[in-house]
């Protein structure tokens, strides 16, 4: 793709660009929680999604997190990420929904360039995910089959840790894996 096609502020909407969404603790804060308990936290390490509003992380191992979208309750039309607004029909009775974890590739491009200071490594796929509710998701794959790779096929989410932050916190990010078919013997 073309330099420049994609900023640092396209990341930063998908959730995956590093650095300015990160949250920064308040250095007093830091000090104050140090004096009341000085090992007590130090090494619990928290999921911290790298952007707010976009998803709801896995409470457990076993579960996979989901997307926060908004559906309009006057046409029917669903949105990623959730809006006030719907963009179909202006109506503001909108509702957050929790979105499908699996969609199909709407489109796709291969990126074979990073933008500066970006946490990805290129190669790497930037996706558009269309999900059940309507809903289409921007995204990059967590990996770059290219091979595997088509519109049609079947994507799932991942939530997935992309950096840490200071105090060791797990900083997520959501992404899309491709769901291979078994292929018959
Ligand atoms: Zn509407």
């Amino acid at each position: 793709m073309p330099k420049g096609s994609v900023t640092n502020k396209d990341f930063a909407e998908m959730g995956i660009a590093p650095g300015s969404d990160v949250r920064e603790q308040n250095s007093t804060d830091y000090l104050k929680e140090a004096s009341c308990s000085p090992l007590q936290n130090r090494h619990q390490k928290k999921q911290i999604p790298l952007k707010e509003g976009l998803f709801k992380l896995p409470s457990t191992p076993s579960e996979r997190g989901y997307l926060i979208g908004s559906r309009c309750r006057t046409c029917g039309e669903t949105f990623f990420p959730k809006r006030v607004y719907c963009a179909n029909c202006t109506g503001k009775d909108l509702e957050e929904i929790a979105l499908s974890t699996k969609g199909k590739i709407h489109t796709f491009t291969i990126s074979r360039e990073v933008p500066p200071g970006s946490i990805m490594q290129a190669p790497y796929a930037i996706v558009q995910v269309r999900l059940p509710e309507g809903a289409l998701v921007t995204s990059v794959l967590t990996d770059c089959d290219l091979e595997a790779l088509d519109i049609g096929t079947d994507a799932q989410l991942v939530i997935e840790k992309v950096m840490e932050d200071e105090e060791g916190n797990d900083i997520m990010a959501f992404k899309f894996s491709l769901i291979r078919k078994e292929v018959m013997p």
